[in-house]
């Protein structure tokens, strides 16, 4: 992937989260802004779409927010037709998702890439880490150990690191506890379950 330390380095500078989640909803958000273009004006897409079962819940959620009411209202009246037609649901094939898996798939094995050099390593050490989901997939795009072991310490060093936050939050308010303190809730959030906890 051409000039992906650059974007990697970028990524973790200008956002304090996962920078494959934010790498892959970048993309996310550009392949549902084509769609919504799409479904609006082609009803050959529409039609695939609906043969397609629409979306997953997730990219359903997000193609809703994103789409102005007449585009739902397109794309739905396609979908309710061809279902009330068949009289039973349409197995769903996600084509945002499909779009999306292999462009994950190639920054997980970059990122391993990157991490493989000492220099990598300590420009990851500044930043917010990975979720848990891509640090599995990461480490398990490393062929030695040994990087498996040292990627597993410094995500388990950010996490040890947010618990005097959450632990102060218990005993107080939402409203007496700092900024900080409360980022550390979506942050911790996202670190379990990666970009999808934070969506649109
Ligand atoms: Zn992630
Ligand atoms: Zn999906």
């Amino acid at each position: 992937m051409t000039g992906f330390e650059d974007v990697f380095k970028a990524k973790m500078n200008e956002e304090a989260r996962c920078p494959i989640c934010a790498l892959v909803e970048d993309r996310e958000f550009t392949v549902l802004s084509h769609l919504q273009y799409e479904v609006t004006h082609d009803r050959d897409v529409r039609s695939a779409i609906v043969n397609e079962g629409g979306f997953c819940v997730y990219h359903f959620r997000q193609f809703r927010k994103l789409a102005n009411s007449e585009t739902n209202a397109r794309l739905l009246t396609d979908l309710v037709s061809e279902y009330l037609r068949r009289g039973e649901r349409i197995p769903i094939h996600c084509r945002v998702c499909i779009a999306l898996d292999a462009y994950e798939q190639s920054l997980c094995e970059a990122t391993a890439h990157f991490l493989e050099s000492e220099a990598g390593r300590s420009v990851f050490d500044e930043g917010a880490g990975l979720c848990l989901n891509h640090q599995g997939n990461v480490s398990s795009a490393f062929g030695d150990p040994t990087l498996r072991r040292w990627l597993n310490e410094s995500q388990n060093h950010r996490m040890q690191q947010d618990l005097p936050a959450l632990e102060a939050m218990m005993n107080h308010s939402y409203f007496d506890s700092t900024r900080s303190q409360r980022s550390a809730i979506p942050r911790c959030v996202e670190r379990f379950v990666g970009r999808k906890a934070l969506g649109l």
